[in-house]
């Protein structure tokens, strides 16, 4: 059984800025990566490359 670590690595979900559809889930680090993530990503609704912004998970 995989025992969760806890510590500075968090589960996210990428939300497109334009539908807000979350399309992707990542994990990010908290030490190396400060505030909010943001990344162009392509979203399959609007059927180009978006902005995407970190939310929460669940
Ligand atoms: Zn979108």
């Amino acid at each position: 059984m995989a025992k969760a670590k806890k510590g500075a690595v968090e589960l996210i979900a990428l939300q497109c800025t334009e539908c807000d559809r979350r399309n992707y889930t990542t994990k990010k680090n908290r030490r190396n990566t400060q505030g909010k993530l943001e990344l162009k990503k392509y979203c399959s609704h609007d059927r180009k490359h978006t902005l995407h912004r970190e939310t929460k998970v669940k």
